[in-house]
Formats: C-alpha cells, structure tokens, sequence
C-alpha cells in the first residue's frame, strides 16, 4: 500500500480522525480488526469518557475505541455501529447527538438498532 493509500486507510470516513485522536489521547496503538482500527486502553480519554461512565467501547467511523477487550456480541454491536456511520455519513454524529438528548443511551433508536437482531438499516 503506498503511502496514500495508507492515508485512505486511517481516514474512511470523516468521524475516522476523531476516533485515532481519541484513541491516541489513550496512550496505545491500534490493531486492525475486521476492517476497522481498535484500540483497546483504560487509559487516558478511554478512561474518562468509558470506563468512568460506564461504557466500554466507543465508535467513531472506522475506529472503535474500548477500555477492555470486547466480548464478541459488544464488537458485533460497535460494528453495527461502523455500517450506522456508513449508512449515514456525515450526518451521523449529529442525528446521534439528537436522538441522544430525545432518547438517552437505552432507548436511542441507533443503539436499538446495534443491539437488535432487526436493522434500521442492512449491512
Ligand atoms: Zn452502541
């Protein structure tokens, strides 16, 4: 891969940079799993906006960040996620934002949608 392609790589969708700074910002470097960058830290960012809220993985664009190695229905649910930004491109954060102040975590219909078997949308 040359070096554009390498660029390409790291940056699929546009939530992608926010993903490696938040992971960078937790002191660890990303393996590739599954088409995606994982970075799995409880340090650092990860610390603060998982671990300390609760939560154990977060996922922007192509990136998935987790405080902890990921039993396989929470990677399935994080890559339900990674097909949601696909889907919804650059709209994605905000309608997440939105849906989150109108539903809160449990009853956001994008989180339903990762966790449930029936999609919003297929892939
Ligand atoms: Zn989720």
């Amino acid at each position: 891969m040359d070096r554009t392609g390498r660029l390409a790589s790291l940056i699929a969708h546009h939530a992608d940079p926010i993903g490696h700074l938040v992971g960078i910002l937790s002191f660890t470097l990303p393996r590739f799993r599954d088409g995606c960058f994982l970075y799995v830290t409880d340090r650092g960012l990860a610390r603060l906006i998982l671990s300390r809220r609760g939560y154990s993985a977060i996922t922007f664009g192509h990136v998935v960040v987790a405080a902890r190695t990921l039993p396989e229905t929470i990677w399935r649910h994080e890559l339900r996620h990674v097909t949601q930004y696909e889907t919804v491109g650059c709209a994605f954060l905000p309608l997440y934002l939105l849906l989150y102040r109108r539903h809160g975590y449990r009853a956001h219909p994008l989180e339903r949608d990762a966790s449930s078997p029936t999609r919003i949308f297929d892939g």
